[in-house]
């Protein structure tokens, strides 16, 4: 789905030498490249505070953590992503409440969260699935008028810009009070093995998430708040040093591959592809399509047999993973992510991808689908 290697081989020079600083320096934790990565992504993202951590996931968690959400607190989130959000959720003993997304950009659906919203409410979660921002402008005023916090998962979206009705233009998890991302090596941003960051522009607010990264440290082994251990390793930081500067370029490589694949099959009546939110510029993590009176499976056996991947993103809805059956849902409760699951399908989409693969990609599916 993704070719890393190839990437690397691009830029092999500037990720060998960054590695070799942080291994010569031997500053392996909170070195000086994690500081820089700090202010060069700060600048990015147009934001006053990152706060980088482990992974995307302790992102979350640290978010609701320094946000002081109580167990019981209500927190809603989109039941078409990733389990991620869910799992902190349900380690901080919090309520998940689940809305249904769109059915064009399988992001989450406004009018939804404001029927979800209760007394207990404190949060919402809008995950910018796929690379393409959920319509953050009607997110906010929601939060506003219910007095909540936004806690954006970019996870799947960093460098997408949101474009305000006004024309202000913001990039994805700097929008909502916090914004977290992920460096996963397979993200959009990726580094060579875990990392994450934190986004916000409230000072009091970043204050509290680094201290929270540090084990609740407030001074030198005083701990006056239950935290936890997550650092993004100093090899790690500086690998993101050297692949920022790339990070429009390969968007842009990405958005070219999803042209060609809408090309081929947008007039296609067994193919959806996706849909585009206009207050966005997708970055397109994943391209994902929907399968109109096609057998997936049969498909994905197909295409493997040509050599080429296709996933299933995602398989089961939240509602219906076993570790989180909750009797306040059953099967039918979020029809659009349950119709989502059962007929998505992504294709490879990252930066290296070529007009000869490109080609035999999507004769490949064509083919299939014309049978
Ligand atoms: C990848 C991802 C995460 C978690 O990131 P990790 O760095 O793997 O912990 C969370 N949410 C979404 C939507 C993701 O795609």
């Amino acid at each position: 789905m993704v070719d890393l290697r190839s990437q690397y081989l691009n830029i092999k020079d500037d990720i060998d030498t960054a590695i070799r600083d942080v291994i010569d320096s031997c500053a392996f934790i909170n070195g000086p490249a994690v500081k820089k990565f700090q202010e060069n992504l700060e600048h990015y993202m147009g934001i006053k505070h990152v706060v980088p951590c482990a992974n995307g996931t302790d992102a979350l968690q640290v978010s609701m953590m320094a946000l002081g959400l109580q167990p019981g607190d209500e927190v809603i989130t989109s039941s078409f992503t990733f389990i991620a959000t869910a799992e902190v959720i349900a380690l901080l003993k919090l309520t998940p409440v689940l809305v249904d997304v769109d059915p064009d950009t399988y992001n989450i659906d406004p009018c939804a969260i404001e029927r979800a919203i209760t007394p207990k409410t404190k949060a919402i979660v809008p995950v910018h699935l796929f690379g393409q921002v959920a319509p953050m402008e009607e997110i906010l005023a929601i939060a506003k008028k219910h007095n909540l916090y936004v806690i954006e998962d970019s996870c799947q979206a960093i460098g997408a810009d949101y474009i305000f009705k006004n024309g202000i233009r913001k990039k994805a998890g700097a929008i909502g009070d916090i914004g977290c991302t992920s460096f996963f090596p397979s993200k959009n941003l990726g580094c060579y093995g875990d990392g994450g960051a934190i986004f916000t522009q409230d000072d009091a607010l970043a204050k509290q998430m680094r201290i929270v990264v540090n084990h609740g440290m407030t001074v030198r082994y005083y701990h006056d708040y239950v935290g936890v251990n997550s650092r993004l390793d100093s090899i790690q930081a500086a690998i993101l040093n050297a692949k920022l500067p790339y990070l429009d370029s390969y968007a842009a490589k990405r958005r070219g591959a999803a042209e060609f694949y809408d090309k081929a099959f947008g007039q296609h009546p067994k193919l959806k592809i996706p849909g585009r939110f206009p207050n966005s510029n997708h970055v397109f993590h994943q391209y994902t399509m929907v399968l109109k009176g096609v057998d997936r499976k049969a498909l994905i056996e197909y295409l493997a047999s040509c050599e080429i991947p296709a996933m299933i993103y995602y398989p089961v809805p939240l509602h219906l993973q076993k570790a989180y059956l909750d009797p306040r849902y059953k099967p039918g409760d979020f029809p659009v992510t349950e119709y989502l699951c059962n007929h998505v399908f992504s294709l490879p989409m990252h930066t290296e991808l070529d007009e000869e693969q490109l080609m035999y990609i999507t004769q490949n599916v064509l083919d299939f689908v014309n049978r």
